[in-house]
């Protein structure tokens, strides 16, 4: 399948929302690396950084397919197609099977990075996450990074560059990725065939997260969720309703993960079964199928947990800007507010409350993001923030 001409050509980098920063480098750098020897642009190491949702992985997998098409990355051929679906044997994407890279984990994808691809020109590894390696897994990663087979590539991905050790930095060419305006994701939406209010509400919610940006537009379920912890906010009356809050986040967080997560571990299930050959007669291939898809369920409940911390993060960020709008209303401050469309709600708290405690509600809220990065139990550190949020100065911060 060839590249279409003209007006009609698209490409892999048109779901990269408002970064034609990075765009021009990534195509200048694609095609230096169809010439023989590779020109100047291109690397072997490529670290990618943005805050969340900027599409950090999505510009590192887009870039991934631009490597390794025939076209530069054309969106519509064989190889772009099997690199957005996943199923490149050229293009592999990795993520930590736990909250972190394990030694084990760096080793043996140090080892798969040797091979020679097997189609084209380059064999890709994009490796999300990779400020969630170990000092040890890092130190694994180090030498292939240093010294990469002639026809490997590694696109790493991570919120900041302080993210990684300095010896690994200092290796790759960095790319950074911006938060999108709310408009470039609100138009992104709309190309998708979201209405334009949905994606207007989904754009200013997700405050340039691309990712929640499109849940909350397409999973009404998700949207739901996030209006009911938001309204809980008003009514914390007692302790038994900061309890019951703290729960109830707990679990949309839970929810939202299941949302996410669901398809695709089906997906991956029946990948395995197919290529274990199911249906196939034997003890022993029976043997082997279980340990394979026990194998496979161990990973997936890691890939849960953590998936629910990175909600219950996202969750944190809906009720920081819920907060941030009631001061920008106690300010009179003439900017847009994140919850629109929770404006009388917003209004009456800024009436009934002083600013000074809703700077103290924001620092609860940082401090429970802050407690759930080092590993406090989601659930005893919402029930810290949900009391603090309710009487901020009882709390005694
Ligand atoms: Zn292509």
């Amino acid at each position: 399948m060839g590249c279409r001409s003209g007006a009609l050509a698209v490409s892999v980098f048109e779901s990269l929302v408002g970064q034609d920063h990075v765009v021009s480098v990534l195509k200048a750098a694609a095609s230096d690396a169809a010439l023989v020897p590779a020109g100047p642009m291109m690397t072997h190491a490529w670290l990618f950084i943005g805050p969340p949702g900027s599409g950090r992985s999505n510009a590192a997998i887009a870039f991934g397919a631009a490597l390794v098409c025939p076209n530069g990355g054309c969106g519509m051929c064989e190889d772009c197609l099997a690199v957005l679906g996943g199923g490149h044997p050229d293009v592999e994407v990795v993520r930590p099977e736990g909250l972190s890279y394990k030694t084990e984990e760096a080793r043996s994808l140090v080892a798969r990075s040797d091979m020679a691809p097997t189609r084209g020109r380059w064999h890709v590894i994009v490796m999300e996450d990779a400020d969630r390696l170990t000092e040890s897994a890092n130190n694994v990663l180090l030498k292939s990074i240093e010294e990469p087979a002639s026809r490997t590539v590694w696109l790493l991905c991570a919120p900041s560059v302080e993210d990684l050790l300095p010896t690994v930095r200092s290796r790759c060419q960095v790319v950074g990725l911006r938060t999108p305006a709310t408009d470039a994701v609100s138009t992104f939406l709309q190309q998708q065939g979201v209405d334009a209010g949905t994606a207007a509400f989904a754009a200013r919610a997700s405050m340039g997260h691309i990712g929640r940006a499109r849940a909350l537009a397409t999973i009404e379920s998700v949207r739901n969720r996030r209006h009911d912890v938001l309204i809980m906010m008003r009514d914390l009356s007692d302790l038994a309703s900061c309890m019951a809050a703290a729960g109830n986040i707990v679990a949309a967080a839970k929810a939202d993960a299941e949302a996410l997560l669901a398809e695709r571990d089906d997906t991956e299930k029946a990948d395995m079964l197919l290529a274990l050959g199911a249906g196939a007669e034997g003890k022993g291939v029976k043997r082997v199928t279980k340990s394979a898809l026990k194998d496979l369920e161990d990973r997936q409940n890691a890939r849960r947990s953590r998936t629910v911390r990175d909600e219950l993060d996202r969750v944190l960020v809906d009720l920081l800007a819920w907060f941030r709008d009631v001061l920008v209303l106690q300010h009179e401050a003439p900017v847009e507010l994140v919850n629109e469309e929770m404006r009388p709600d917003l209004a009456r708290m800024a009436d009934e409350t002083h600013a000074a405690d809703t700077l103290l509600r924001i620092g609860a809220i940082r401090d429970a993001r802050q407690a759930l990065s080092m590993n406090v139990a989601p659930q005893l550190a919402m029930e810290a923030m949900v009391v603090k949020l309710r009487a901020p100065r009882l709390a005694g911060r």
